[in-house]
């Protein structure tokens, strides 16, 4: 079907798109009215659709594609694991030697004690993992009221019912009765949106304060976890004030609250280190990741776990698993990806070289008269759009327009953005260039002036 289907034209492949593909987070009738965009290759950072166009992908196509596109030996190694073993559980006293390989050697790369992996298909079915996990650490503890937990307003931890519900996005919890019970939100610490007059560092820590105050008003042997990105990723990229951090592990350890560090975008590089924990000088109970894991070539998630945890979870039978948990082709394709990642030092690439080059085309793009200020970590970015800098002031209604605007300029640029809001959202495959980058900056500010000019 496939080779079929890349020779039709574009509009008949829209056609049937809209006939019978349902997309994720769309009003499915808009598309269908205005036709998808169809992407039909990709090498690099760049992407080509259905018409020839060449796209800057500043988006690593969902923050995930951290190695870029057509790494050949992504593919070799898909297709050797096809043919030895292309699929057998780790259920019932099995395992096998992908599985065995990525939970080494995602021990050996993450911090402290956090030596055990459990694998999802998701970061969703991570953070769910995560869930039912925590609650069973407490019960078996003979803590068993020990089960709320707690994260922050706009938060995105997934689109499953478990991660839907730890995650702060009131749009999704309209739809489908969520949050399930036993899941409470805090404020963010977003300065940029919600600091008003306060220093960034006074707002840091007042936000963290209410997580202090939230376990005291739900009782500490009540609580069993908080959850949090390092950086907020699809909640407009918020890059915490300084204080935030240590603040939030010492309540944590004070209040006896596992914190679980969501680096399912952070993980893998994108702030510069090999996971945003380390960037942001905390020592969680548990990671969650997926995304740059195998950078998007194939899905795969899981939860990295402390000896803590695990010594008392591989006391009993934890009825929790997936079909595909540490599935053979996703895991070596992951370890293939890690290999590649060490090979050409890209951590270190991201930390020395490409942080500096994005970091000097926000300061050209911040004095664009409608960009508010820089938030950046390593290679994830965003830039808040204002009618007014010095005030930080919002567009009237805040209702996203003008980042909608701006998004589809960047179309037009053959660049892709994301926004969040009124935010304009970066975050490009990590092997991208200093020379790269200055094309990004080229095609940012084009789109930058195209959106100030509909607005005046
Ligand atoms: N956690 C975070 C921080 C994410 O950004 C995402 C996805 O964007 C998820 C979890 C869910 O991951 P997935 O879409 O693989 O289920």
């Amino acid at each position: 079907m496939s080779s079929i289907t890349n020779h039709l034209p574009t509009a008949e492949l829209q056609a049937l798109d809209a006939a019978h593909h349902m997309h994720p987070f769309t009003t499915n009738n808009e598309l269908a009215a205005k036709g998808a965009r169809i992407i039909t290759r990709a090498k690099g950072i760049y992407l080509t659709d259905s018409d020839g166009n060449e796209i800057l992908d500043a988006m690593a196509g969902l923050w995930c594609v951290n190695l870029g596109y057509g790494r050949p030996e992504m593919g070799k190694v898909a297709a050797r694991q096809m043919d030895e073993l292309p699929f057998y559980n780790t259920f019932f006293m099995t395992s096998h030697v992908p599985a065995i390989a990525l939970a080494a050697k995602l021990a050996e790369l993450a911090p402290g004690d956090l030596n055990h992996v459990f694998f999802a298909g998701s970061g969703s079915e991570a953070n769910d993992t995560n869930l039912r996990m925590v609650r069973t650490y407490w019960a078996q503890k003979g803590q068993p009221e020990k089960s709320h937990f707690i994260s922050r307003n706009n938060a995105y931890h997934g689109s499953t019912v478990g991660a839907g519900s730890l995650g702060g996005m009131t749009y999704m919890h309209e739809q489908g009765g969520l949050p399930i019970p036993g899941i409470h939100h805090i404020n963010q610490p977003d300065w940029w949106s919600e600091g008003a007059e306060s220093n960034d560092r006074d707002f840091g820590l007042a936000r963290a304060k209410e997580l202090e105050a939230k376990i005291l008003e739900l009782g500490a042997d009540k609580v069993a976890a908080f959850i949090a990105e390092p950086v907020q990723g699809a909640g407009g990229v918020v890059v915490p004030p300084a204080t935030y951090w240590p603040e939030i592990q010492r309540i944590c350890k004070k209040h006896d609250v596992l914190l679980i560090a969501d680096e399912v975008i952070c993980g893998f590089g994108r702030t510069g280190n090999w996971f945003g924990s380390q960037t942001m000088g905390i020592t969680p109970d548990i990671m969650t990741i997926a995304k740059g894991l195998s950078s998007g070539y194939a899905p795969i998630g899981g939860s990295i776990v402390s000896d803590k945890i695990a010594e008392v979870i591989n006391a009993c039978e934890f009825n929790h698993g997936y079909t595909y948990s540490g599935h053979p082709v996703c895991a070596a394709v992951a370890l293939e990806n890690l290999r590649i990642m060490e090979e050409e030092s890209i951590v270190e690439h991201v930390r020395d070289v490409a942080a500096p080059a994005l970091a000097d085309e926000l300061t050209m793009l911040n004095e664009h008269p409608l960009v508010g200020g820089v938030n950046v970590s390593g290679l994830m970015a965003s830039l808040p759009l204002t009618p007014h800098k010095e005030s930080r002031a919002r567009f009237a209604g805040n209702k996203g327009d003008v980042g909608f605007i701006c998004r589809e300029n960047c179309f037009a640029n053959n660049l892709i953005m994301r926004h969040v809001g009124d935010r304009m959202i970066i975050s490009p495959p990590l092997v991208i260039t200093p020379e790269e980058l200055k094309e990004f900056g080229k095609r940012a500010k084009k789109a930058l002036d195209a959106t100030y000019a509909t607005l005046k």
